[in-house]
């Protein structure tokens, strides 16, 4: 302090601002690569989780909610510890115990260990689920991106028939196109555990004659994980791999025959697909079919809305018995993105019942008490208390489309009646208090006579 006064003379308005610095630490930021979702966009993620619930609850897929830590040893195992997720991109630290664990950075895994924990085995097959949830991933954060992001996903376990891949696609494809965004569906097989072992061999043949053109992370790939070249985005990358062995032409009969059922399926369905040979989705697990859902002819589209597939030895490779499934994830940042590009218009929330407006302070006493009441009577009342003026409450009534509003002021205290203001027209009755309830609910009713009278005008 005395040094600071010799060497600079700060005016007044200076040193108070650095003595308040001094006392209130700057409010902590959100974290890189995080989000909030404040209240104005509740709305689009309201719309796709009532979708998604409903498309459940008609595919009987039940929902379930694991945690989001889970010991690291599961992610290694089942998304495979030469994979880009457990590799860089897991949000991973030993807990007070000791014990290593991870943020789930997706939810097959999770599921597959509650399926087996649970000794779902002995339950109908195949057990549907579907889930909703954040998921982490330190990942270099983008447009759209995020280190926590939400998917949902639906996992049917139990089952190797390949309807149950093809009806996966459909209800996903369904999901979408209900929301109003076109799709195409990518496909493709990567086989099974032996003929991807054969076909593996086929592609680092192939490629290592050509390593010197293959971009420094593929380089290190072909060594641990050749197939997730296929994936490389590198310009040059992709043009060594335009001719590259397709595994589809190295399938054995039994997973070819099950990708021929899979397509066959979706014919019958009138499903467009693409076959997209690369399609290999990065992680270990996958079995015979892998897809992808993308928006229809969105240009220079970056990333899928989701993707899934088959993974037959998942559950086996986690210690319990040798089960199929298949399964789907959709991202929903990526799908909000979409559905404001295309400028999906949400039906908005049914307005409540009525609005209860308050003038004077016995008023906003009473107010407090008929809002709750008429609530617990099944009346959907709203109210604003944060203010005096009934004309500005009134306002707020017109901006939620209530019907009806209730009018308490301090004439209407001494003579205990209340007012009752129907809002499109602007009529007002005064009401016997003690009769609200029934003379509310009447008007209400006459209001719904009238425009179900409408509707069935109009269809005839
Ligand atoms: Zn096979
Ligand atoms: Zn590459």
């Amino acid at each position: 302090m005395q040094k600071s006064k010799v060497t600079k003379t700060p005016d007044k308005a200076e040193e108070k601002n650095a003595e308040t610095e001094k006392r209130i630490p700057k409010c902590p930021q959100l974290l890189r690569g995080m989000k909030d979702i404040l209240p104005e966009s509740q709305k689009h993620w309201n719309y796709v989780r009532k979708i998604v619930e409903e498309l459940a609850e008609d595919y009987t897929y039940e929902r379930i909610d694991t945690p989001i830590l889970e010991e690291t040893s599961l992610f290694a195992r089942s998304v495979g510890e030469n994979t880009d997720i457990v590799e860089k991109e897991m949000f991973s630290f030993e807990d007070k115990g000791g014990k290593k664990v991870s943020l789930r950075p997706e939810n097959t895994a999770g599921i597959a260990r509650a399926y087996i924990e649970h000794g779902m085995l002995d339950r109908p097959q195949p057990v549907r689920f579907f889930y909703w949830g954040p998921f982490f991933r330190y990942d270099r954060p983008q447009a759209g991106r995020y280190r926590q992001f939400n998917q949902f996903g639906f996992e049917a376990i139990g089952d190797s028939n390949p309807i149950i891949d093809a009806q996966l696609i459909v209800m996903c494809q369904s999901l979408y196109q209900t929301i109003g965004i076109p799709v195409v569906t990518q496909i493709n097989s990567v086989g099974c555990r032996e003929c991807r072992r054969e076909y593996e061999q086929l592609l680092t043949d192939y490629l290592s004659s050509r390593k010197k053109f293959l971009c420094e992370d593929c380089k290190r790939r072909l060594t641990k994980n050749t197939l997730r070249i296929l994936d490389c985005k590198e310009k040059d990358c992709k043009e060594i791999l335009a001719d590259a062995p397709h595994i589809v032409d190295h399938l054995d009969e039994e997973c070819k025959a099950h990708f021929v059922k899979v397509l066959e399926y979706l014919d019958e369905a009138d499903i467009t697909y693409q076959l997209n040979p690369f399609l290999v989705r990065g992680l270990d697990y996958y079995t015979k079919t892998t897809f992808e859902i993308w928006p229809e002819k969105e240009e220079g589209s970056q990333s899928a809305l989701g993707g899934g597939g088959r993974y037959d030895d998942l559950v086996e490779v986690l210690g319990g018995r040798p089960t199929p499934a298949c399964g789907f994830a959709g991202g929903i940042e990526r799908l909000i993105i979409s559905m404001r590009e295309k400028e999906i218009v949400i039906p908005p929330p049914e307005p409540p019942d009525v609005f209860v407006a308050q003038l004077g302070e016995s008023a906003k006493k009473k107010a407090l008490r008929l809002v709750e009441d008429l609530r617990q009577k099944g009346i959907r009342a709203a109210s604003n208390f944060s203010t005096e003026g009934l004309k500005y409450q009134l306002s707020v009534a017109a901006k939620l489309k209530v019907r009806f509003s209730l009018i308490l002021g301090q004439k209407e205290m001494l003579d205990k009646t209340i007012l009752l203001r129907d809002m499109e027209g602007g009529s007002q009755e005064v009401v016997d208090y003690n009769k609200v309830y029934d003379e509310l609910k009447k008007r209400m009713e006459k209001v719904k006579a009238i425009i179900k009278n409408g509707n069935n005008h109009s269809e005839e």
